[in-house]
């Protein structure tokens, strides 16, 4: 027998039961791994809590390191006892055994560590796409990333960096500002005390920017447009303050003639190959140390955790990324 989590009704934390089930088997074109630490994003919350659909009774979580403990039938990528990391796969990564289709794992390269790999994976392809695909940004270009303190802000500091841009992060604390300042951030707004759209026109020389990553949604969904540039890009991946509806498109006409998207990974890393070149872009940029995975004790929880887990990453006072250890 194995442990999981399950949710069979939508709710806060406490909907969330950790129950034993039959270690899984392999199906045509998958494996299951053995989970050795388990990313925690915050589209779980959204599952969870019902905003984004699933069928009842269900698992939660999508992303897991682990070692591979069995192989479906027509796998030949993958055999016993590798080490791996996946994200995207079907709900059910919050457990000890998942049964995942190959082609949302990766081998995990020697140097990065399970935990490393699991606060990692899904959130720096995440910011792969974005900063390299939705919006190509450039060396010495000013743009403007929401929630930059968090698991996948943290990482776009970094990538940022790497790329030679300049990310103006916003945070929720001073504590927050330090931490993403850290990280490579150029600069940080605490946009629970500054207006935003006055300080990125500061920031900026009066410029403001091409492109804003907001992933906070309805909270600052319209100061995000007053940071933009004539013509310029808004990409509204994220909820975590409750999703943005009811939008008059006039507003883009209004605010200067702007551009909407709203993006997901699935949307991006469709093919086994699309994973593979951004995992090995990923994987490089760990491996060389400019993009530095590291996850507090304290953000550390146990899989019979998982409700705590939850209600800490919703209280907005994780820093980076969370994980739980089965
Ligand atoms: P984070 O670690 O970034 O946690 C969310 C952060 O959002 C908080 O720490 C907080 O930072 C900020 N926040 C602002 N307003 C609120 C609010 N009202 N309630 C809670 N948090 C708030 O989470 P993740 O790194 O897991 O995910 C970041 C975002 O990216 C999420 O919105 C997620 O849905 C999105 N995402 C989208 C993907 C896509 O492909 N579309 C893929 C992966 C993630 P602070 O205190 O500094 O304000």
């Amino acid at each position: 027998m194995a442990k999981r989590i399950q949710i069979s009704q939508h709710g806060g934390p406490e909907v969330m039961q950790l129950i034993d089930v039959a270690i899984p088997e392999p199906a045509a074109g998958e494996v299951v791994v053995e989970n050795k630490a388990i990313g925690i994003n915050y589209i779980d919350t959204y599952v969870r809590s019902g905003l984004y659909p699933a069928s009842l009774p269900s698992g939660l979580g999508t992303e897991a390191a682990g070692v591979v403990k069995s192989v479906g039938e027509g796998v030949t990528a993958l055999k016993v006892g590798d080490r791996v990391v996946y994200a995207q796969s079907a709900l059910g990564s919050y457990s000890e055994y998942h049964a995942v289709h190959v082609d949302k794992l990766a081998l995990l390269p020697d140097n990065i560590s399970f935990e490393q790999a699991a606060a990692s994976f899904l959130k720096g392809l995440t910011v792969h796409y974005l900063l390299r695909q939705t919006y190509v940004v450039q060396p010495d270009e000013i743009f403007l990333f929401h929630a930059a303190a968090g698991g996948v802000g943290l990482i776009a500091c970094q990538w940022a960096k790497a790329l030679g841009a300049h990310l103006i992060g916003t945070v929720g604390s001073a504590d927050k500002a330090q931490r993403a300042k850290q990280a490579g951030a150029w600069a940080t707004i605490n946009y629970r005390e500054e207006d935003l759209a006055s300080r990125v026109g500061e920031l900026t020389d009066g410029k403001k920017v091409r492109v804003v990553y907001d992933s906070v949604g309805k909270d600052t969904w319209e100061a995000s447009l007053d940071c933009l540039q004539r013509r310029g890009l808004m990409v509204s991946f994220g909820n975590s303050s409750g999703p943005v509806s009811g939008v008059n498109l006039a507003i883009l006409n209004q605010k200067g003639s702007l551009y909407v998207t709203r993006p997901s990974l699935n949307g991006y890393v469709t093919t086994r190959d699309a994973l593979t070149s951004a995992s090995n872009e990923l994987f490089s940029l760990i491996g060389s140390g400019a993009i530095k995975v590291e996850v507090p004790p304290q953000q550390k929880f146990a899989l019979k955790d998982a409700q705590q887990a939850h209600k800490t990453l919703e209280s907005r006072a994780t820093q980076g990324s969370s994980l739980l250890i089965p």
